[in-house]
């Protein structure tokens, strides 16, 4: 049998994840930020309406905010408590700052969700501009509640 490599991921023990925002990875020039909307393993996990909402709102304003240059990826977790954001030459207190806004514009500023059509999406009528506002208000207060250090807790 082929030897597999367990991945750095797998070696944080998420029993002490709590949502906030923390480096999952650096390689190279390129940061990987794990965006924790929920607690893991708490029963308490987005809806996938929520999360797909969520995703298209967030990554279309991230990738027009003052980082849009630098932002190579944004996307879900399959285990539905968060989210990745990859990002080029990053700066934590500024990347956090910047999510803070986006999160902030989808909750009190958005009027319409982003690639809800047909062609721009392969599930496009699972959206909802409500369900991610609602996220977004959630996200951004349990971001707001503590420090952010970007180090995943260890007790
Ligand atoms: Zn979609």
């Amino acid at each position: 049998m082929e030897k597999v490599r367990r991945i750095t991921s797998f070696s944080v023990d998420h029993d002490f994840i709590i949502p906030g925002i923390y480096v999952s990875r650096i390689d190279g020039d390129v940061t990987t930020y794990d965006l924790r909307t929920r607690r893991p393993n708490a029963n308490d996990f987005m809806d996938n309406l929520t999360m797909h909402s969520l995703e298209h709102m967030f990554a279309t304003y991230v990738r027009n905010s003052e980082i849009a240059d630098d932002v190579l990826y944004f996307g879900p977790m399959g285990c539905r408590t968060g989210f990745y954001l990859l990002v080029r030459n990053a700066d934590n207190a500024r990347v956090l700052e910047v999510v803070k806004s986006v999160l902030s514009k989808i909750a009190n500023e958005a009027t319409e969700m982003f690639g809800a059509e047909r062609k721009e999406c392969g599930n496009y009528r699972e959206l909802s501009l409500d369900s991610a506002k609602a996220e977004s208000a959630r996200y951004l207060s349990e971001l707001s509640a503590r420090e952010q250090t970007f180090i995943y807790p260890t007790e």
